[in-house]
């Protein structure tokens, strides 16, 4: 079996603030903690329902160096570091059995922990076919692209309900609720990385190709990106296959049948919103 795991810190236990997961943050070194933990965890399940499976864990949150390698349980191997094309899904291809999003979070406009879309200080919205979306279904354009199915999604509930109308039968693992952007209720750690090692496990024991757990965005992408400016909407106008809305001038639209090629593109949008704000 081949497993590859997309790993952010917002949706963790007992994550609840920047500080724990910047790397400039006074708590970053209980944060980095609390993650590797929950890893770990995952990946004790992906080894209980194979014990000889391949695991990938991609870093997909921050600078993406979040974790010590070495401290990876099962021999898994790991991409970490910045600027991957891909960003949180770099590494995944049709060879993989399935993808598991830890400690993932809401849209910048979900009631959830430290919510955002990507990019805070540049994206209001990002929307697939008229649906408000996280980042859990914009990642999942890859994944539904290379036809690997998501076995499980760990993160708060907001998180969660996000995602579960793209996948259906895809297995929620719930480690906290948000009370507010700066407030969640976790469970203790070692609780939650119990019940992630157990629901990753019974994830994996199904039959995911009978499973709806590849959303099915049809034959034609429309992506609709809401910024916070006008201007940064304008600025990403400049990539091919981007059109600036009409009737709204922070809102870009980014269409396309090629779901890897709109992923593409929208990472593309992320790297210059970057460089607008920072
Ligand atoms: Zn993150």
């Amino acid at each position: 079996m081949k497993i590859f795991i997309s790993i952010d810190a917002e949706g963790i236990a007992g994550v609840s603030d920047w500080e724990q997961i910047r790397s400039s943050g006074d708590d970053y070194a209980l944060g980095r903690s609390l993650l590797t933990r929950e890893l770990n965890a995952v990946i004790d399940g992906v080894l209980m329902a194979d014990e000889s499976a391949d695991i990938l864990v991609n870093d997909s949150h921050g600078a993406m160096r979040n974790f010590d390698p070495a401290a990876l349980h099962g021999g898994a191997s790991s991409l970490t570091g910045r600027h991957k094309p891909m960003y949180m899904m770099e590494g995944l291809d049709a060879s993989f059995d399935a993808a598991l999003f830890i400690g993932y979070h809401g849209s910048m406009g979900a009631r959830a922990l430290l919510s955002h879309t990507y990019n805070p200080r540049a994206i209001w919205e990002v929307k697939i076919n008229g649906e408000v979306v996280g980042e859990s279904a914009i990642n999942a354009l890859v994944a539904a692209y290379y036809q690997v199915p998501i076995a499980l999604i760990s993160g708060d509930t907001d998180t969660i309900e996000e995602f579960i109308n793209w996948a259906p039968d895809v297995t929620p693992a719930q480690v906290k609720q948000s009370i507010t952007r700066f407030a969640a209720l976790s469970l203790h750690p070692e609780k939650a990385c119990a019940i992630l090692k157990e629901k990753t496990a019974q994830s994996l024991q199904r039959d995911l190709r009978a499973l709806r757990v590849i959303p099915s965005f049809g034959p034609q992408i429309t992506m609709e990106i809401t910024f916070l400016t006008a201007d940064m909407a304008a600025a990403c106008a400049v990539i091919r296959g981007i059109e600036l809305d009409k009737n709204h001038k922070r809102t870009a639209i980014l269409t396309g049948d090629d779901y890897l090629a709109v992923f593409r593109s929208f990472v593309g949008v992320v790297q210059i919103t970057r460089s607008l704000v920072e």
